[in-house]
């Protein structure tokens, strides 16, 4: 941020004038993060017609999938069998080749009265301003506070994938990892697979949380899983030396005499994710706590449309859920935008409707059971 925005209050009308003039036209649609539901809300519009934008602050496309180097499940319209960071590819080809505008590197850092997106990028604040807004920013990793939970050595899981599998930095040599959801147990494998060793996966409950195909993988290769424990204490001076864990009992209190100390340099934290709605709240979206979609999560209809007609939501920042849902809530937010800023036609309608079958299909499996009730409730 240069010398003289940096004191004033970003949410002043008055600081938006005197951002530098954007030499950016007006968009009909903008999208808030370029992650598989932003792309494919994006995809979908262009491809319908509209004239699109999707900002982004990383220097490349793809969201959490340009860190997946795993193979995603589920069925082959929704990229079983390929990677994660081949996903991103694939959709980002499809942008190119559909010409739409692009803007890496560029952070939204606040949504103003007249409907205006203060935009961030290599310290310039300008102004960007569209007919509809789609965010698709994701979410946040929740932390877990215990004594020394400051030490460095202590990650979310999804910041070790980054620098293993973006920057291909080996973070550490023993690593205890948090939380047995899924991220808990792809994360783990892929240290191992990077020569780190993994001392244990502990949780707090009594059953494993992420699919059971993970949790063999990782059984097999000798990672004890161990439930009903969490940690209390990280140990070290400067850094992680070792970790001190305890089991908990019925009412998830600490059983005194059963701590134990792991030695390790790293302890994961793989605990969940936290919808990033922060813009939502700034451009007075209605904002509902609803625990099965993720925490507090924007108010949306089944078109994935706000309490505010002009701004639509999509993927985890609707709901914690997956890339699959993301990018067909993606399409479903895409194309309604394009049906509010002009008219329903065939082919939206088609697109919808195909979209809302497929969801509807990974939406009956029992895993999904939680979102179908959290959405319900929003209702
Ligand atoms: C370890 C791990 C393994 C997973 N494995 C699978 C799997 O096997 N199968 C599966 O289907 N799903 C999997 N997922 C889940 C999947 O990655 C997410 O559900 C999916 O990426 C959500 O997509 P999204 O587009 O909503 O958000 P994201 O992918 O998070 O993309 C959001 C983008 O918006 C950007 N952004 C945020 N705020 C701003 C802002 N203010 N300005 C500009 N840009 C912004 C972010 O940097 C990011 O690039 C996994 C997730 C993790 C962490």
């Amino acid at each position: 941020m240069n010398s003289s925005t940096k004191n004033q209050d970003p949410r002043s009308q008055k600081n938006i004038q005197n951002f530098s003039s954007s030499k950016f036209p007006n968009f009909d649609i903008c999208i808030i993060g370029g992650g598989p539901a932003g792309l494919e809300a994006g995809i979908v519009a262009k491809e319908l017609d509209a004239n699109v934008i999707i900002i982004d602050d990383n220097p490349v496309l793809g969201g959490q999938l340009i860190k997946q180097t795993h193979k995603f499940f589920g069925s082959k319209a929704h990229y079983c069998g390929v990677r994660g960071i081949d996903i991103a590819k694939i959709l980002t080809d499809m942008v190119d080749e559909l010409k739409i505008d692009v803007l890496n590197n560029a952070t939204v850092v606040g949504y103003y009265d007249d409907d205006t997106l203060g935009v961030l990028k290599e310290d310039k604040l300008f102004p960007i301003k569209a007919k509809i807004y789609i965010f698709a920013a994701g979410a946040s990793e929740n932390m877990l506070v215990f004594e020394n939970s400051d030490l460095p050595g202590v990650y979310g899981a999804g910041a070790v994938q980054t620098m293993m599998n973006v920057y291909g930095v080996v973070p550490g040599k023993r690593a205890l990892v948090i939380g047995s959801g899924n991220i808990g147990l792809i994360v783990p494998y892929q240290l191992l697979q990077a020569g780190v060793e993994v001392a244990a996966i502990i949780e707090i409950l009594d059953k494993i949380g992420g699919y059971y195909v993970h949790a063999a993988k990782i059984k097999r290769a000798g990672v004890p899983i161990y439930l009903r424990h969490t940690i209390i204490q990280a140990k070290g001076k400067d850094c992680v030396e070792a970790a001190v864990i305890t089991q908990v009992g019925d009412k998830f209190e600490n059983l005194k005499g059963t701590e134990k100390t792991i030695e390790c340099d790293m302890i994961l934290i793989a605990i969940g994710l936290s919808p990033l709605c922060e813009l939502l709240y700034q451009a007075g979206c209605r904002i509902d706590y609803v625990p099965e979609l993720g925490g507090n999560v924007p108010y949306h209809n089944e078109n994935m449309m706000t309490s505010k007609s002009h701004i639509f939501v999509c993927g985890d920042l609707a709901c914690i859920e997956e890339a699959s849902t993301a990018m067909l809530e993606g399409k479903i937010a895409g194309a309604k935008a394009y049906e509010t800023l002009y008219k329903e036609n065939k082919k939206s309608n088609e697109i919808i409707v195909q979209a809302n079958k497929e969801l509807s299909n990974i939406r009956s499996s029992p895993f999904e059971q939680r979102i179908l009730s959290g959405k319900e409730k929003m209702r």
